[in-house]
């Protein structure tokens, strides 16, 4: 398959612009997938409605097809066309935190095929906050399907060079929105329960689910990923990223990791392995390694969150045998930092 590349500047969507995302719109109302830039992650993107499309998506990512796709659409009208009911605490979540990086899960009706929900009786709704996107959620029908748009296994794409990478000849087009804005994917909540659930943490955090709600769980495998217990979300069972390197994370002072780090390093490398380490920008200068990368700063955990599958994905394309990479504080956004960092390390950590 021929795949086409087209060019959208979110700040300045013109005619032509406007022409190539007609384009894309019918492509996904034709039953085709489009790679589109939203603010967490890009997404791969089909007709949520139309069972072959979820199927050509599983099958382009290499996605096992028991993980369910998140429906995207561009109004709360569309919500209600989907569901059976919205919750109370959908409206609430809603005016607050959409269009932005909040997923939320609700009971379906008979118009969203299992195809999309992976045989759930569940869907996941999000309303991006990205004017391409929700521009072409708007010309393609209304209800996009987008996991994230990397082969499965692989860090999410945060440029579309990494969509280019994973999934050209695979997909009829990719519109190249520059880099995102948050990087990491979005929050999970799940609103079927008895009590609202986090079941996967992203850039809204519990502290600001909880101003809106009130009480709010969190999905214990978050926090205690080893316990045996299957997480809610059946793609958070998944390791999400695979890296040709073996990923150790290392916790403590940050004189201690570095020492502890820079010894590693050299006992790797004296068997002829190729070693990198992801630090930071207050303590790259500590580190010697074939390859040392900041990936962002510790008093703006935002840059940390924005750069780290961009950072995974340098090691990948350099190949690096053996990682290191600093530990971050659990709290805010750093919980979801964690999340993926601990998936990416399959929660091999050192605490010194
Ligand atoms: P991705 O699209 O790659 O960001 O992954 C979507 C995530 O949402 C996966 O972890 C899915 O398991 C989760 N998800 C999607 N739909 C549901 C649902 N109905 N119930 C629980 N989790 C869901
Ligand atoms: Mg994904």
């Amino acid at each position: 398959m021929n795949t086409e590349i087209v060019t959208i500047e979110e700040k300045n969507i013109d005619d032509l612009a406007k022409e190539n995302l007609q384009r894309a719109g019918n492509i996904i109302r034709n039953g085709g997938l489009v790679a589109f830039p939203t603010e967490t992650v890009y997404g791969l993107g089909g007709d949520a409605l139309q069972p072959e499309s979820s199927r050509k998506i599983y099958a382009a990512k290499g996605r096992p097809s028991d993980n369910p796709l998140i429906v995207h659409v561009a109004d709360m009208e569309s919500v209600s066309e989907i569901v059976t009911a919205v919750p109370d605490e959908a409206q609430k979540l809603a005016d607050a935190f959409w269009p932005g990086p909040l997923t939320m899960i609700m009971n379906k009706n008979d118009r969203v095929p299992y195809e999309t929900t992976g045989g759930l009786d569940t869907v996941a709704i999000r309303m991006p906050n990205n004017r391409i996107a929700l521009e072409l959620i708007k010309r393609s029908g209304g209800f996009i399907a987008a996991p994230s748009a990397n082969t499965s296994g692989r860090p999410s794409p945060t440029l579309a060079r990494y969509c280019v990478e994973d999934l050209m000849g695979k997909i009829e087009m990719i519109i190249d929105g520059g880099q995102v804005g948050i990087g990491l994917e979005s929050t999970i909540v799940d609103l079927t329960g008895e009590r609202p659930m986090i079941l996967r943490p992203g850039y809204i955090t519990v502290e600001m689910l909880r101003d809106v709600l009130g009480a709010v769980d969190i999905d214990r495998t978050i926090i205690a990923p080893d316990s045996g217990v299957r997480p809610k979300a059946p793609g958070m069972k998944y390791r999400h990223y695979a890296p040709k390197g073996v990923l150790t994370i290392v916790e403590g002072p940050s004189d201690k990791v570095a020492e502890y780090i820079n010894t590693k390093a050299l006992e790797a490398a004296d068997q002829g392995k190729r070693v990198g380490v992801i630090g930071t920008e207050s303590t790259k200068e500590l580190y010697r390694a074939d390859v040392v990368k900041s990936v962002g700063d510790r008093n703006d955990e935002n840059t940390i969150a924005h750069e780290l599958f961009k950072v995974l994905r340098e090691f990948d394309d350099e190949n690096i045998e053996v990682m290191f990479s600093e530990s971050f504080d659990d709290s805010g956004i750093g919980q979801a930092i964690m999340n993926r960092l601990l998936k990416a390390a399959g929660h091999c950590v050192i605490r010194l």
